[in-house]
């Protein structure tokens, strides 16, 4: 659980968060707008805020949210899909053998989940059958997981994976595309990396070679910083 009491607790209220190098247009068709809300502006409230959310009708078939985890002034912030099984009955994001795999992959350039990487996702409640977060879903979600990044503050993000980079990104472009780009998002312009899901790597293990690429690439960025 993010440590509440180790960030200033009152965040100007900002809607809708949008990321700088996506077309308004393609947003609007990706995200349709959601009702109007303003999450928490400290941890524990927004930590609550997702406990008890049912903005979306994921809230109907989930175990336990999964808000994210790691030290709340971590430089790194990594951000998936969605919860999968294990997340979902575990309440933690990057479980099992996945989470396993971007744990290696993390402490080859010197970080750690419990040390210097924040892990978040997308959507904080599991799809029903490891379906892709939908777009009213993403839509619903997405206050909370801006706040997250206005309150964590950090010097990069990667986004693991197609659906979470592009859902981030408000972008359909294909992952390799992504992947060769550096994005910003968000007013803070924060540097946005896009690298390969974990899940995937396990399927594809010959991808892995870029994915260390893509890997070296975040941590000189981190060392620049
Ligand atoms: S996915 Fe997000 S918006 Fe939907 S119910 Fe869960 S916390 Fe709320």
């Amino acid at each position: 659980m993010p440590n509440p009491a180790s960030r200033p607790a009152v965040i100007p209220p900002r809607r809708p968060p949008t990321p700088a190098s996506a077309p308004a247009t393609l947003l609007a068709e990706l995200e349709p707008t959601p009702p109007a809300y303003v999450a928490p502006a400290d941890w524990q409230g927004l930590a609550d805020a997702v406990r008890s959310c049912d903005r979306c009708k994921l809230c109907k078939t989930r175990t336990n949210t999964v808000f994210g985890v790691g030290p709340t002034d971590a430089p790194l912030m990594v951000i998936g899909e969605g919860p999968g099984a294990e997340e979902d009955a575990r309440g933690e994001p990057f479980v099992g053998a996945a989470g396993k795999l971007l744990d290696e992959m993390l402490k080859s350039v010197g970080r750690t989940r419990s040390d210097n990487v924040y892990i978040a996702n997308v959507v904080k409640c599991r799809p029903p059958g490891n379906r892709d977060p939908e777009a009213d879903e993403v839509a619903a979600c997405r206050p909370f997981l801006d706040r997250q990044i206005e309150l964590l503050k950090p010097s990069l993000i990667l986004a693991l994976g197609r659906i979470a980079a592009q859902r981030l990104l408000g972008s359909n472009a294909p992952l390799s595309k992504l992947r060769d780009a550096l994005h910003v998002y968000g007013p803070a312009s924060t540097p946005v990396r896009v690298s390969y899901h974990p899940a995937y790597l396990l399927r594809t293990p010959a991808d892995k070679r870029k994915s260390w690429e893509d890997l070296k690439q975040v941590h000189r960025a981190l060392d620049r910083r």
